[in-house]
């Protein structure tokens, strides 16, 4: 896959049928592309990924710490559970609230 030249992760070793997987369904991955951490797995192939990230605050002249907790589909060939630091690509709407996906594990 070309996007993932420049990244982080390795392709999945399994395949699966999934057809919102980046590498084995018909899920293009285009726009931003982030790093977090998954706070939640409880949901059917759907994780809930953390991002930290610091703002600048002009007032202040300071940073500000926020966080954005991100719906992302999780691939079952994938498998990321809570506590994988994973990246994820933007992708078309996936359902009402998903729009990106899971594209690995980092190394
Ligand atoms: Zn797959």
């Amino acid at each position: 896959m070309s996007f993932l030249k420049d990244l982080n992760v390795s392709p999945p070793e399994t395949k699966c049928s999934d057809k919102k997987c980046p590498f084995h369904g018909n899920v293009r991955i285009r726009g931003s592309v982030l790093e977090g951490v998954v706070v939640s797995d409880r949901m059917r192939n759907t994780v809930i990924v953390m991002r930290e990230y610091l703002q600048y605050v002009q007032k202040y002249k300071r940073y500000m710490r926020k966080r954005s907790r991100i719906p992302s589909h999780n691939p079952p060939c994938i498998a990321a559970r809570t506590g994988d630091r994973v990246i994820i690509g933007e992708s078309r709407p996936l359902s009402k609230t998903v729009h990106f996906v899971v594209l690995g594990k980092v190394k």
